[in-house]
């Protein structure tokens, strides 16, 4: 059935305009459905979102978000709304030591998986025990890790005997910070599927992307798509209220601003707002074990340091900081077109302890760090600087946690669940968030009567990869 030709087009509201509620809106509204987009905030992007900084009078992202070429649904999402384009990409990571030394990875000619070997092999950050235990690990991983796998990556790296340099400088670095957690608390199966998409299936999916525009301005255009299609958005409109009407089969949605009806929900909000939104819904089987299941949900932090300095203190786009609190350091004001001045930003995942300190300290150590890093940073002037601490950043991945994850199918007649903490296989990210909204875009389509797929396949591992899945 083409929607568009049907004399009255379903409808469909959307609480929630993060990366998920936004797929789901796009994904549902080219095909055929009226979409309402609401969202408590007065901008779009919910986690990965900007906003002017009353502190520093600039427009910042709440963090640097990193996608890779492997997000093939957030990929999929920025094409559908034109803005593919406004992706930097790169395949170059730069390693730095306290002291200043480097060790420059990234892709070789090699066939998959040993694209990344030649860089590795040849990186000064990694001692020769620390090489060969990486190899071993690789190795290991070569087999797929069982989905259903209750190991942790703390216990599984014990196994595969990792070197502490290993241990501390990729183990605990990159991986761990990546899924934003401790090793003893990430599933294995969850940290498998990083180190596969990003260093082994191909060097396309390992490839790094970072918006070279504020993030709120990635979706500048979807407003404008969801009103060609008879859509709308609906800003600083929280939701306080949802039910079902069951005389006109529709769903009333209470805003701030009013009342919204429709034929579909689809809540796409993060796991604590969908536990408070449907204490509210009309009491039905299967209500109370999505219940249980939120409540085994926990948060983690990130934090980040906006820094402008009066000068350069790096040629590099971006770098992994080894050795210290901060993890992560990405030039603004090479990254993001037009941005001008010295803007550096500094990323510190997984840390609790950070998290707590107060502004100046934090922002005390990670200045102190970076000049450890970068020595310009003891001539150059601050001008200013910007804290922002996210303690519900995303998610966590610890063993066991794929039960506490649902499917988009809710225990109400017509509602769909979406976000990044839904059944999707992936981490906290964006592309979770991505696939979350396409997911229940199918399986709204599919109550509709009109199943559409909307999913974006993975991208193919290259060379032996291939054959090993
Ligand atoms: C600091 C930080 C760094 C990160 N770094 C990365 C990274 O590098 N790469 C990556 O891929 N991911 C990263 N993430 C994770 C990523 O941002 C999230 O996984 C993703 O954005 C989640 O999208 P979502 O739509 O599921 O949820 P959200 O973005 O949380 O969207 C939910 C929306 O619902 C709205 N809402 C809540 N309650 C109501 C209500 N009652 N009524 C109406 N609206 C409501 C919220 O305002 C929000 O806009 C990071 C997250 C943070 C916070």
């Amino acid at each position: 059935m083409d929607l568009h030709l049907s004399a009255s087009p379903k409808s469909v509201t959307i609480i929630g305009a993060g990366v998920a509620g936004m797929s789901a809106a796009c994904a549902l509204a080219e095909a055929g459905y009226r979409v309402q987009l609401v969202e408590r905030r007065g901008y779009l992007g919910g986690r990965a979102s900007s906003y002017l900084h009353p502190g520093v009078h600039e427009v910042i992202d709440n963090c640097q978000h990193v996608l890779f070429g492997c997000c093939t649904n957030l990929i999929g999402f920025y094409r559908r709304i034109g803005v593919a384009d406004r992706i930097h990409w790169t395949s170059d990571m730069t390693m730095i030591e306290p002291g200043g030394r480097r060790s420059p990875l990234g892709p070789s000619g090699l066939p998959a998986p040993l694209h990344g070997l030649p860089r590795l092999l040849t990186a000064p950050a990694f001692t020769l025990a620390d090489k060969i235990s990486l190899g071993r690990a690789f190795s290991a991983l070569m087999r797929p890790v069982p989905a259903d796998s209750s190991e942790s990556l703390g216990s599984w790296l014990k196994r595969h005997k990792q070197s502490e340099g290993a241990l501390n400088r990729f183990w605990r670095l990159v991986i761990a910070s990546a899924l934003n957690a401790e090793i003893d608390s990430i599933a294995m199966p969850y940290a498998a599927k990083v180190i596969r998409e990003l260093f082994m299936n191909s060097a396309e999916a390992g490839s790094m992307g970072m918006s070279k525009v504020p993030l709120s301005n990635l979706y500048d255009s979807v407003p404008s798509f969801l009103a060609a299609r008879a859509g709308s958005v609906h800003l600083n409109s929280s939701v306080e209220a949802a039910d079902w009407d069951e005389d006109r089969s529709q769903w009333n949605v209470q805003t701030r601003t009013g009342t919204l009806a429709s034929d579909f929900l689809v809540l796409a909000l993060p796991f604590e707002a969908t536990q408070k939104l449907i204490s509210g819904l009309p009491k039905v089987a299967g209500a109370e074990p999505l219940v249980r299941q939120i409540e085994q949900h926990e948060h983690w932090p990130i934090c980040s340091v906006h820094l402008w300095f009066d000068r350069d203190i790096t040629e590099l786009e971006h770098a992994v900081l080894l050795d210290r609190e901060i993890h992560w350091m990405y030039n603004q004001s090479r990254l993001q077109t037009g941005r001008g001045g010295h803007y550096i930003e500094l990323v510190v995942s997984a840390t609790r302890a950070f998290a707590a300190l107060p502004r100046e300290a934090a922002i005390a150590q990670a200045l102190g760090e970076l000049a450890e890093f970068f020595p310009l940073v003891k001539e150059a002037k601050l001008e200013k600087v910007a804290l922002i601490k996210e303690v519900r950043a995303t998610f966590g991945v610890p063993p066991g946690i794929d039960a506490a994850r649902p499917s988009a199918v809710s225990p109400w007649a017509n509602c769909f669940l979406a976000g990044d903490w839904t059944a999707t296989g992936w981490p906290s990210t964006m592309e979770s968030g991505a696939r979350s909204g396409h997911l229940a875009a199918e399986a709204l389509s599919q109550a509709a009567g009109a199943r559409r797929s909307f999913l974006v396949p993975d991208l193919k591992p290259q060379g032996i990869m291939r054959f090993l899945r």
